[in-house]
């Protein structure tokens, strides 16, 4: 499969398949302008497991490689930093290129790499995770800083992103659930047939047909393209791609980043933005079902015990998408039709006490 991205800045492809891999070779040689020198940047996971397997479809001599920690590990100053030095040691330029070789984190380290280095060089996402169907795609690069997690970043789209999903193959089953929280995200964000596809289709995430995953993975892009071709900075719609992520982010921080996987705070929060979604904006969605199906697939579906309600607010405030005494949440007036709603802290506050102690 082939997905064209189009933004602003640029356009560029995403294919999608098992043995995708093979296309990268071409795109590296085909390249309007050729590429002076290339350097790959991946983690200690995913070299140990398929590293070997990229060289071999590359087939290019020369490539440096950076194997940076494995997962958020990978997205502090010091790799950063690192980064950048092996690309002065082995001279790249401005007309080299890098390719990011992992799931989101590496994703978004190298594309921030590539985005800085030289003022900005171009970049090829290789994405490794489910999740990273999302992260590779759209130009959002940041690593963290110390006081907050992507505050340091940049917008860069890469020069084309390659997802073989034989890669997938080794991906634990909670990084599987991971990603698939963004994938039902994308679903229910916009297109109602999508989300019931899901439902009925999906009942297991072990073990999971490639010919189903290929579908479910190209809707999502397809879903992300569609939502960054209208809104690339994210001043308007790119903000529905937050739906599930004011709680999901604040349970993140507040159970310490790694407690939880992404995936797993996103679909707690999923469940209760459709909960307010039905309170607020009669939404007609049953949500108990939603539940159940969320816990037949491994997710956790109530907030990890010992959170204070308090402080995951404080969380939801400081998120940036606060302002004054409300807190802007995206919630659905229909599956597939999304808006963004300011909630008072006070209301906020009723509803998550409720789903906290009664599961509702
Ligand atoms: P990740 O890159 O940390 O990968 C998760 C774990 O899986 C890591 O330990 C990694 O080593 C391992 N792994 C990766 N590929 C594997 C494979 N094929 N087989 C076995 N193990 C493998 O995390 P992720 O879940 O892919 O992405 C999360 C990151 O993405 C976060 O840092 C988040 O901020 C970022 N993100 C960015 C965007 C964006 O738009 N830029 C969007 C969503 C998330
Ligand atoms: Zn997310």
């Amino acid at each position: 499969e082939k997905v064209n991205i189009h933004t602003s800045t640029k356009s560029y492809p995403v294919y999608i398949g098992k043995g995708a891999i093979q296309q990268l070779r071409d795109i590296i040689l085909d390249a309007e302008e050729s590429y002076t020198s290339i350097m790959v940047i991946t983690d200690e996971t995913v070299a140990k497991y398929h590293l070997d397997s990229f060289h071999e479809h590359t087939a290019l001599e020369g490539i440096v490689e950076k194997i940076v920690p494995s997962g958020e590990q990978a997205k502090t100053f010091d790799v950063y930093n690192d980064c950048l030095s092996s690309a002065l040691e082995n001279k790249l330029d401005r007309k080299s290129l890098i390719i990011s070789f992992g799931g989101g984190a590496v994703g978004d380290l190298a594309g921030f790499v590539a985005a800085t280095y030289m003022r900005g060089i171009r970049f090829i996402q290789v994405p490794t995770t489910i999740l990273a169907h999302d992260s590779a795609v759209g130009g959002k690069v940041a690593v963290n800083h110390p006081l907050g997690k992507n505050m340091i970043g940049a917008f860069h789209q890469p020069e084309a992103v390659i997802y073989d999903l034989d890669f997938l193959q080794t991906l634990p089953e909670h990084e599987v659930r991971s990603g698939f929280a963004e994938v039902i995200k994308h679903s229910l964000i916009s297109d109602e047939n999508f989300y019931y596809w899901l439902r009925e289709e999906i009942q297991s995430l072990d073990k999971m047909n490639d010919s189903k995953l290929l579908k479910f993975l190209t809707k999502g892009i397809q879903v992300k393209g569609s939502v960054i071709a209208e809104d690339e900075k994210e001043t308007g719609i790119r903000a529905f791609l937050n739906f599930g992520h004011t709680l999901g982010h604040a349970i993140e921080a507040e159970a310490g980043y790694g407690k939880v996987t992404h995936g797993a705070a996103v679909a707690i929060g999923m469940l209760f933005a459709l909960k307010l979604s039905t309170q607020l904006l009669g939404l007609d969605f049953n949500t108990e079902a939603f539940k159940i199906w969320l816990k037949n697939l491994g997710y956790e579906t109530s907030i990890p015990a010992g959170l204070s309600n308090v402080q995951l607010i404080e969380r939801m405030k400081q998120d940036k998408k606060a302002v004054n005494n409300t807190i802007r949440f995206v919630l659905l007036e229909k599956i597939g039709v999304p808006a963004l709603i300011e909630i008072d802290e006070k209301v906020l506050m009723m509803n998550l006490k409720k789903f906290v102690e009664k599961g509702e």
